[in-house]
């Protein structure tokens, strides 16, 4: 058979291809999984660590040597040790010199130290080159390979050359390098993990104060006052109907909120007459975490679904029911159906069906998995049409529920009005200003400024 060499020669192993030794400095937890997955990636590793006795934890194909005799053997080095142990360094300055020195330290609290472990480590160690990275995969995921959720690795160092090495490692091992820049961005990284859902944090907040006040806010009107002038005791509606009302209002008021700080930011660069100059930083970070809030409205409407199928099986509901039957058979009076509220009723429910549709389907595109497979302009319709149709058809739901008890004098307790009443004024704000929004005398220049015309250019930042 003939063979032919050219195939012969892509198949045979490519020497040249062989990857350079990395020396891991510490065989903790984390220089030891860094290490594992360096051998898995092909790379010959070289641990320096105070003791030289291998023990069975350590990967089988790696050395162990002293820290001098480790560092002599490669030109990038990974400093797998808590800062505070950094000290010895200095006395390895010599062999360090000219080498590159990776930083995968983390701290216990955020900026605990005036200055990044990197640059800390760049001071002791003023010949090297030094790069931060790794600090945000665990050695867990590392060991276990379930790096899904933390594939990207930040980058930064002063050195190009340097930070490129780096970068070429990270991709080896399969994961992202992402470039953050100088050493000056290493305070930042180091900071990353140890934040605790930092775009959570207000929308959690918000909603725990709403709750707060609308629970209240209904144990006063709908038990106490109830308790107070007619002697019933309707405790039992801190269970599920207080529950019931509190979840779609603070559905209702956290989507609108979603939708306010866009309006808002219209308003500011009408009347700044530019697109260049910064918001304010509440308004930064408010649109930031649009999303969260967003998501967690959604968890609230999908609680007052929930709460709402059980109403048919509640104990009260069907006592209610039955003594109203009983009621009617005992007087021989039916009551005959009543159109205006049969619409009423069924409308409300379809607008609430409908609602919670295109509400989901807006949680659903908001997951990185869809909102990376589509593009920005489907993704802009489905958050902002579909979400203002959703924001419409919620609002609607509500005003329909309300139907005629708005100006019924029964339905304010203590001169208090519903609590539904209340959660209508911020969705019904912003739909009245999207609305002014959208009239051409406003909406023409609003898109020029967004194409970066300026009223004023000498003024912008
Ligand atoms: P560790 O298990 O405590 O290991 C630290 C290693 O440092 C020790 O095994 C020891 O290695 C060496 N060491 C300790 N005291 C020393 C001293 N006085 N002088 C010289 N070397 C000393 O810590 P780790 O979890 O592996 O973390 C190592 C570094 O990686 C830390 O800076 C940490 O912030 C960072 N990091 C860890 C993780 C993680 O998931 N664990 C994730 C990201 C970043 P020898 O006994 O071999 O000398």
């Amino acid at each position: 058979m003939n063979k032919n060499s050219s195939n012969i020669m892509a198949l045979a192993p490519n020497t040249s291809n062989k990857r350079e030794t990395i020396c891991i400095f510490g065989t903790g937890d984390f220089g030891r999984a860094l290490g594992h997955k360096m051998i898995q990636s092909g790379y010959p590793v070289v641990f320096g660590s105070r003791s030289t006795q291998k023990s069975s934890l350590i990967p089988k194909d790696a050395e162990v040597l002293s820290h001098a005799e480790a560092a002599q053997k490669a030109a990038i080095i990974i400093i797998a040790i808590q800062r505070q142990h950094y000290n010895f360094l200095t006395s390895l300055a010599e062999i360090l010199h000219g080498k590159v020195l990776v930083d995968v330290s983390n701290n216990l609290k955020i900026n605990q130290y005036p200055e990044s472990n990197a640059e800390y480590l760049a001071q002791l160690v003023p010949g090297a080159k030094v790069v931060k990275a790794f600090n945000t995969v665990s050695a867990w995921a590392l060991q276990s390979g379930t790096l899904d959720a933390s594939r990207q690795v930040f980058v930064c160092g002063d050195d190009m050359e340097a930070k490129q090495r780096v970068m070429d490692i990270v991709r080896a091992l399969g994961l992202t390098p992402l470039d953050h820049g100088s050493l000056l961005a290493a305070q930042e990284i180091e900071n990353y993990p140890l934040q605790l859902f930092p775009m959570w944090k207000f929308p959690i907040l918000l909603s725990l104060c709403l709750t707060a006040f609308f629970f209240f806010y209904c144990l006063i009107r709908d038990v106490i006052y109830s308790y107070v002038y007619d002697n019933k005791d309707f405790s039992f509606f801190i269970a599920i109907s207080i529950p019931n009302r509190i979840c779609p209002i603070l559905a209702l008021i956290l989507l609108a909120l979603v939708y306010l700080p866009g309006v808002l930011a219209a308003i500011i660069q009408l009347y700044r007459g530019t697109k260049y100059r910064r918001f304010p930083d509440w308004l930064d970070k408010w649109m930031l975490c649009r999303k969260q809030l967003g998501l967690v409205a959604l968890a609230f409407a999908s609680l007052h679904v929930l709460y709402t199928l059980v109403i048919p099986i509640r104990y009260f509901v069907r006592w209610r029911m039955s003594s109203q039957i009983i009621s009617q058979a005992l007087n021989n009076k039916t009551e005959p159906l009543n159109n205006t509220y049969v619409w009423l009723s069924d409308s409300y429910l379809a607008l609430g069906i409908l609602g919670f549709f295109l509400f989901v389907l807006l949680g659903i595109t908001s997951l990185p998995s869809v909102s990376n497979n589509v593009n920005w302009r489907e993704f802009r319709f489905v958050q902002s049409k579909l979400g203002y149709l959703t924001l419409i058809l919620c609002t609607a739901h509500t005003l329909v529920y309300g139907g005629n008890r708005f100006l019924s004098p029964s339905s304010y307790r203590w001169y208090l009005p519903n609590a539904y009443m209340l959660s209508l004024i911020v969705p019904c704000i912003v739909l009245v200003v999207k609305f002014v929004l959208i009239f051409p005398c406003l909406d023409k220049p609003l898109t020029r400024i967004r194409q970066g015309w300026e009223r004023n250019p000498q003024y912008s930042e």
